[in-house]
């Protein structure tokens, strides 16, 4: 379990949220976060004394609950959740995406119904655009919205879509029947758990987390007006003001987990000793934590830096950052969660120390949500102007 990692050239308010949310989790620890994974049970006590601590909400606006600061702050909270052994998937959903989208977007209404919730905790919201039929390829979707007097009906499939059993709604992203084809103009929908036509089911994952994913139907769910977030013809953009904090949020879950792995690895090779001193002495185990540690410090600078522009409205220069430092981290902490099993020998596999869990769980972080060839593709393309490859 790793302690905050604390710089002096972060701001006090930094390293004190660091300080307070890592004290927090420690009090839950990895021993409690994997019980419930493996349970099947969610971690609602710790997600509702996050809520209440004001973590969750950090990102949100203040006159709706919030605390008023940004995604940078958000990442922070996250972070130090994973580093100590109790990584939040849902809130890369539930405050970074649909409360971000909401606050930027959402009608007043819509704010004043879901905001406080999602910020203290009290309401969750999953989040779903990925298709069996689409993939990697948004401009596929064919979840279709289509009026119906004052109402809208919702139609399509879903799949992948974390935490739905555990949330009072999900924010799905369709289009509109009139632009069924060609590339997508998305426009999103928040829609009740509960409501009728719409069913999910779990798919089975080799996954230990808290959360399931789920495959959805959605069958003429009937929609009112109000249902819409944003406007019907807005484009990419308003999709993209909850897709960059999700890169972003997705980078801090991953070094989270390579921060607690990193940090079991050097505890272990500190004092197991099966020769005449530590295995840590011996360079071939040294070498590759240590390389290990510079990854994750590369990947947690693109991070922030990713975070800041965010935060400083630069969308465009923080959509580039957030793609490669959710790539740097997803890599760092995938190469460091296998040095790390590897650096424990046959315990690097056992339940009691839980680093073969996280194999899967950081693998998660190069597939979604956008995989590593399509951030390869996309820096190609826009960072480097090289030719469109596909
Ligand atoms: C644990 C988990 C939780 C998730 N939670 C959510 C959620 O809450 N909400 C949600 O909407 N989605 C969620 N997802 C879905 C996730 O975003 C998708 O899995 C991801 O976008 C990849 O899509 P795909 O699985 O269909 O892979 P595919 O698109 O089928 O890709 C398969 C492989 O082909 C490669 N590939 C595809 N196209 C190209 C190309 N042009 N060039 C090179 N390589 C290519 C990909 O990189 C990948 O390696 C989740 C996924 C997982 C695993």
């Amino acid at each position: 379990m790793s302690a905050p990692l604390l710089n002096p050239a972060e701001s006090e308010e930094h390293q004190a949220l660091r300080r307070a949310v890592g004290d927090l989790a420690r009090r839950y620890g990895p021993e409690y976060f994997r019980r419930k994974a493996r349970a099947g049970e969610p971690v609602d006590e710790l997600w509702a004394e996050a809520g209440k601590a004001g973590y969750l909400g950090v990102s949100l606006p203040v006159e709706y609950g919030g605390g008023g600061a940004g995604i940078t702050e958000l990442s922070i909270v996250l972070e130090e959740f994973g580093a100590a052994g109790c990584p939040l998937l849902m809130m890369i959903v539930s405050p970074a995406i649909c409360g971000t989208v909401i606050a930027r977007y959402g009608t007043e209404q819509q704010k004043q119904t879901w905001l406080p919730g999602l910020a203290d905790g009290s309401r969750r919201m999953a989040f779903g655009i990925t298709e069996p039929d689409a993939g990697s390829n948004s401009h596929r979707l064919t979840t279709t919205a289509r009026r119906d007097g004052q109402d809208w009906l919702l139609t399509g499939r879903k799949v992948f879509i974390s935490g739905i059993d555990h949330a009072d709604a999900v924010l799905f992203v369709a289009r509109t029947e009139d632009a069924r084809t060609g590339r997508l103009k998305p426009v999103l929908f928040v829609v009740p758990r509960e409501t009728p036509g719409f069913e999910y089911r779990a798919i089975p994952m080799e996954l230990v987390t808290a959360e399931k994913q789920f495959q959805v139907f959605l069958d003429d769910v009937r929609l009112p007006a109000e249902a819409l977030v944003g406007a019907e013809d807005a484009g990419l953009e308003q999709l993209f003001a909850g897709l960059n904090p999700e890169r972003v949020m997705t980078a801090a879950f991953a070094l989270g987990l390579a921060r607690q792995a990193l940090a079991t690895a050097t505890d272990y090779a500190r004092t197991r000793t099966v020769w005449d001193a530590p295995i840590g002495a011996h360079q071939a185990i040294a070498h590759p934590l240590a390389q290990c540690a510079i990854e994750i410090e590369l990947a947690r600078l693109m991070m922030l830096n990713a975070a800041q522009l965010y935060d400083q409205g630069h969308d465009v220069a923080a959509g580039e950052a957030a793609n490669m430092a959710k790539y740097a981290a997803a890599e760092a902490a995938c190469h460091t969660v296998d040095q790390a099993v590897h650096t424990l020998g046959g315990n690097g596999l056992t339940q009691e120390y839980g680093l073969a869990a996280l194999l899967t769980a950081t693998r998660v972080s190069r597939i979604a949500p956008v995989s590593r060839e399509m951030i390869l593709n996309y820096v190609a393309q826009h960072t480097l102007g090289l030719p469109r490859s596909y």
